[in-house]
């Protein structure tokens, strides 16, 4: 299944919706590799170095993520999926 719709299927959010406008440029830039849209921008790509951003791992970054889209997308919701995404992967 491609991360879009791991994505779908474990927070019932659709990064389909971001259009990459970048409001969810959030305050913890030392502890980010890549921001948060293009964190989305690779779920789009299916580009599995989403999961293993330092974005993605980070726990300032997660907490910051909580309403950081204005546009309807719940990004905590979103890393959540792909963390455990990365973590079913690295069970295998
Ligand atoms: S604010 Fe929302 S719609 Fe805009 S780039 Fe960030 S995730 Fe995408």
């Amino acid at each position: 299944m491609s991360l879009h719709g791991v994505v779908k299927k474990n927070s019932g959010q659709d990064v389909y919706v971001c259009h990459a406008c970048n409001d969810c440029d959030i305050d913890v830039h030392d502890e980010m590799d890549i921001p948060l849209a293009s964190l989305v921008q690779l779920i789009l790509l299916n580009d599995e170095e989403a999961l293993q951003s330092r974005t993605l791992w980070s726990d300032s970054v997660l907490e910051a993520s909580r309403g950081a889209c204005k546009h309807g997308l719940d990004l905590h919701a979103v890393m959540t999926a792909l963390r455990e995404e990365s973590t079913r992967q690295a069970g295998k």
